[in-house]
């Protein structure tokens, strides 16, 4: 039997952690309390704000520093970067590529952008990312090498890459991944839009797969306005990667040659500017998330119902957003959760509809999808915004 009062207790429980003076609270919302108005105000009184400048050479050397990949180029926004991160593994029409069916559609729409199709797989509770050994034992099951490749025994189609997604910050089990992926000779691609600052076993996420993709959109836990990067450790990749983003043009003093139907996909360095001002707040917004974090925890504690999801044993996540898990999954709690925090001016959300659900990828390959099917409907994201409780 559910509880009926579990909104109302739930309800009291988020009251505990947040504040009463701040009504409505947003899920997340960024803060500017640094150096982004002077930086910001420097390209306008340069005159440097379009596709070069000095914080675009700066971000682009301050993300390689803080994630110690060896490459990192900024790109207009996350979904350009995951679009060219897949362009760069190589992935062609037709190809299949792999992901999550719990993610935001971002990553389905960079796959389909290449001519790609997507083919969706399960998550797990643990990690709410891809489950390894379920895509191990389908794998096995759909597919087969042909000359070192991994086709689809179904489709005839070659399956390129795989996509993880760490979600709210969380890490997937990527060495039990990457080890699949060797495998099958699939490539690993990781889009980590929203693990900035995420770790697994001590090393930063986006370093463990041929390519990765960050977001700095206003939600996420630093912002450029909009943007995002490519991070890479292959000097040539880093190299076709900023050559592609940069409309293919062919170095020349005058000359317009371009030997690649390019993309306009190069950060501004307005853009920039407000990227490099939000990194020096970085330690400070990983501080007070995961103090939010251990808040959420502690009130939750001991909860019959739902509990907060917790950073796995191999990680250390940057608690982008906090989830509340409910126990019992089931839609009408669920909104009824929802509501009751909504009247609270709380705003906290619902996972993302499971993408292989959507009209636009209804058709493409799948595994079964019980377990993200379970999360979907169990998840419930809260106010995670830094300093939100100070
Ligand atoms: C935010 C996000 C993106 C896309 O980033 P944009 O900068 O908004 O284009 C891609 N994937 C995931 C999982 C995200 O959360």
């Amino acid at each position: 039997m559910t509880n009926k009062n579990l909104p109302q207790q739930i309800l009291a429980k988020l009251e505990q952690v947040l504040p009463k003076e701040q009504r409505p609270l947003a899920l997340h919302e960024p803060r500017f309390r640094g150096n982004e108005w002077n930086y910001v105000k420097e390209t306008i009184d340069s005159g440097w704000v379009s596709s070069v400048g000095k914080f675009v050479d700066r971000i682009e050397s301050d993300l390689a520093k803080f994630t110690e990949s060896k490459f990192a180029i900024a790109c207009v926004n996350g979904t350009a970067a995951l679009h060219m991160c897949l362009k760069i593994a190589g992935v062609d029409t037709k190809d299949e590529v792999l992901l999550p069916t719990l993610t935001f559609v971002a990553t389905a729409n960079a796959i389909a952008y290449c001519g790609a199709i997507p083919h969706f797989v399960d998550s797990e509770s643990k990690t709410l990312g891809v489950n390894a050994e379920k895509l191990d034992a389908y794998l096995a099951q759909i597919s087969e090498l042909r000359a070192n490749e991994c086709i689809n025994r179904t489709t005839g189609r070659r399956i390129r890459a795989l996509v993880v997604m760490h979600t709210f910050g969380h890490p997937v089990d990527l060495d039990a991944i990457a080890e699949i992926c060797q495998k099958y000779r699939i490539v690993l691609v990781e889009d980590a839009a929203e693990s900035l600052g995420t770790y697994y076993k001590g090393r930063h996420v986006g370093n463990h797969g041929l390519v990765s993709a960050l977001s700095f959109n206003g939600n996420k836990i630093v912002t450029s306005g909009g943007g995002g990067a490519i991070l890479t450790n292959d000097p040539q990749l880093a190299k076709l990667a900023k050559h592609i983003t940069t409309t293919a043009k062919k170095s020349h003093a005058w000359k317009y040659e371009h030997d690649y139907i390019g993309f306009n996909y190069r950060m501004p360095n307005i853009n920039a500017a407000l990227g490099c001002a939000q990194l020096e707040e970085l330690p400070a917004f990983l501080r007070s998330k995961r103090n939010l974090a251990e808040k959420y925890l502690s009130a939750f504690a001991n909860f019959p119902g739902a509990k907060i999801l917790r950073e796995p044993e191999f990680a250390k996540s940057n608690y982008w957003l906090n989830a509340l898990i409910l126990d019992k999954p089931d839609f009408h709690l669920r909104d009824e959760i929802l509501k009751c925090a909504h009247e609270a001016k709380i705003l906290a959300r619902p996972a993302w509809e499971l993408l292989h659900s959507l009209d636009i990828y209804r058709d493409c390959p799948a595994m079964d999808c019980t377990e993200a099917d379970r999360l979907r409907n169990s998840i419930i994201n809260l106010p995670s915004s830094a300093f939100i409780d100070e």
